[in-house]
């Protein structure tokens, strides 16, 4: 079998930011079609032959182990309907014993699989709901499925998670009349919900009509209740957490277009294919498929990364100063991995 490497040196990139977290998609394919994610157009998927294999995932994962990478995050597409994905979960853990596991899924095959998943390692989980409404929901996945996700959530609050989130993309007019009902949940459910700011993607129709800011949220929940920081010392972390007083209820807020995280941005992207992916809005990938597929060997690998890791940018741009477009070239959120 296998071994993963220890840590030998760190991976810096050209702004002194070492990297520590690493979000892999394991596959583009998804079972719901979010309009925010997933352009209406469709897309080029990866051709099967191209999708890395869990060799060769284990392998890049053993790679940036070595670069003290401890976190990595399965994403997609939707992480669970790639095959024998618990299988996966369950070699990456035995392998590299000392990685923290989490994923982010929509919830779909949750009720089927989280005892599994939980026993394979999986210590955290965020799970997509943007809505309350089961008609709002189809509204915005185009499936019927809000109650199979509620299921999947309440199975897996039965199990030992370590972490369990709510995740909603933040949309004008669309979920944010919900804020009161989305406290209600939290309260209810002991759940923290996060929203995202709405980000523009290629494909997805992004306009700043349709974006609503952190601070406008958070005016909106002042209006009926007191809220309260949770302090955080992590510098890199994406999301800031607030206490509705008088209840359970904990919402969170994923402000990358408005507070952007750049600065201490510690974070690098697999795709499907095993490229990395040095920041979601910038198009530079390190084209690790190829050397990975024609027999490099891990010291040409890690080489690659050293010197691709250096083009990371510094931060991107303020979307709403500028009219913001996605370059027209670049991939849509569904093939770049969340
Ligand atoms: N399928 C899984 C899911 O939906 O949770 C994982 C992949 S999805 C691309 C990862 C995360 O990105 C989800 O929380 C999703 O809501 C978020 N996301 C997708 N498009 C987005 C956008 N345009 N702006 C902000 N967040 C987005
Ligand atoms: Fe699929 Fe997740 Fe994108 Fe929705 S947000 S289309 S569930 S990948």
């Amino acid at each position: 079998m296998a071994k993963c490497s220890h840590h030998v040196v760190d991976l810096e990139d050209s702004h002194q930011r070492i990297i520590r977290n690493v979000r892999i998609s394991v596959t583009d394919r998804c079972n719901l079609r979010c309009t925010y994610c997933m352009p209406e157009e469709g897309v080029d998927w990866v051709p099967r032959s191209q999708i890395l294999t869990f060799d060769e995932l284990i392998r890049l994962v053993s790679i940036f182990h070595s670069f003290g990478v401890d976190k990595f995050r399965l994403t997609g597409g939707e992480p669970t309907i790639r095959s024998n994905f618990v299988q996966l979960v369950q070699s990456l853990q035995s392998i590299c014993p000392s990685i923290r596991l989490s994923m982010t899924t929509n919830g779909l095959k949750l009720y089927e699989i989280a005892e599994d998943l939980q026993k394979a390692g999986m210590r955290k989980l965020n799970i997509s709901l943007d809505t309350l409404d089961p008609q709002k929901y189809h509204d915005i996945t185009l499936r019927d499925e809000f109650d199979t996700v509620i299921r999947g959530i309440k199975k897996a609050q039965s199990l030992d998670f370590e972490e369990i989130k709510i995740n909603a993309v933040a949309l004008k007019g669309f979920n944010i009349e919900e804020i009161f009902d989305f406290i209600k949940f939290s309260d209810e459910s002991g759940l923290e919900v996060r929203f995202i700011e709405f980000m523009p993607f290629s494909g997805n129709k992004w306009k700043v009509e349709n974006y609503i800011s952190k601070k406008e949220i958070l005016d909106l929940i002042r209006q009926e209740y007191q809220v309260t920081e949770i302090p955080s010392e992590d510098k890199s972390k994406t999301s800031v957490t607030y206490q509705i007083e008088g209840t359970k209820a904990r919402i969170g807020f994923i402000a990358s277009v408005s507070e952007s995280f750049c600065k201490f941005c510690n974070r690098l992207r697999i795709t499907t294919e095993g490229n990395v992916r040095t920041c979601l809005h910038s198009s530079h990938e390190i084209p690790l498929h190829d050397l990975i597929r024609n027999g490099a060997s891990d010291e040409e690998i890690i080489s690659a990364i050293q010197l691709g890791v250096k083009e990371k940018w510094e931060g991107h741009p303020d979307f709403r100063i500028i009219d913001y477009k996605p370059p027209v070239d670049d991939k849509s959120m569904i093939l770049i991995g969340g």
